[in-house]
């Protein structure tokens, strides 16, 4: 081979390998930079577009409730959303109040977390951050003051009718109850007025994973963040991220 030829060759290689490198770390970047963007949106941290009038979901989620509930007014049924989208500093606020009411009360940090997280979550895992889950009451059964509680629903409650015919016709237009009555879920009491909208918050709960969400949550000014740590995040986020009906898993 000629002097010049094996130059020539030398230099298309080099710049063959330049290129790649290049285009392997602008992929990693836009790859990383698409994931964090995901984690923010799944943790409240990041408005996406949302759909609504008093309550407000992601479109394609909203559209599939209106439709449920034009099928559900054919049988005297007024679906209603209490409460939709919550962003992150929505559910600090609940947070953080709850918590300061509970250390009022005299409760001790080491049962405080416990009772927080019967019903509440720490800020940033939330199902109500992914515009896909909210809470509903029926309308046609009265809407009084804390609506939301088991005995509305069950036998003989305002909205037994209606949650009847939730876990009967809801999953038609993809709606799922997640925290069912099944004693041995993990996690959340029962609440039969929390539904999601399953074809895309089961794409969401794959953007949380415990280490980023925690590393994230230790900036945010919460409040018993320092009785989290590490290890209490990560049974945490099994046990109660994790712990819904298996018809949604
Ligand atoms: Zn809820």
């Amino acid at each position: 081979m000629k002097r010049q030829e094996i130059m020539w060759n030398t230099l298309v290689k080099g710049f063959s390998f330049f290129f790649l490198t290049l285009l392997f770390f602008k992929t990693t970047f836009s790859q990383s930079q698409s994931n964090n963007h995901n984690l923010l949106l799944s943790m409240g941290l990041e408005k996406p577009n949302l759909v609504g009038k008093t309550q407000f979901l992601l479109p394609e989620a909203y559209n599939a409730f209106l439709k449920m509930s034009m099928k559900a007014k054919n049988e005297g049924i007024q679906l209603f959303i209490v409460s939709g989208y919550r962003s992150f500093e929505d559910q600090k606020s609940i947070w953080n109040r709850k918590f300061e009411k509970y250390k009022k009360e005299g409760i001790h940090d080491s049962i405080i977390l416990a009772k927080m997280t019967e019903y509440s979550s720490i800020p940033g895992t939330s199902r109500h951050h992914w515009g896909t889950d909210f809470d509903w009451v029926d309308l046609a059964g009265g809407l009084k003051k804390n609506p939301l509680q088991d005995s509305n629903y069950i036998k003989g409650g305002k909205y037994a009718k209606a949650y009847n015919w939730m876990l009967a016709n809801a999953s038609e237009f993809g709606f799922y109850e997640v925290y069912n009555n099944n004693k041995k879920r993990l996690g959340f009491h029962y609440e039969p007025w929390h539904f999601t909208y399953l074809p895309l918050s089961k794409i969401k709960i794959q953007n949380l994973s415990a280490l980023p969400v925690y590393q994230l949550l230790l900036k945010k000014d919460i409040r018993g963040i320092h009785l989290i740590n590490q290890i209490y995040f990560e049974s945490y986020i099994q046990k109660y991220l994790f712990g819904i009906s298996d018809k949604i898993k």
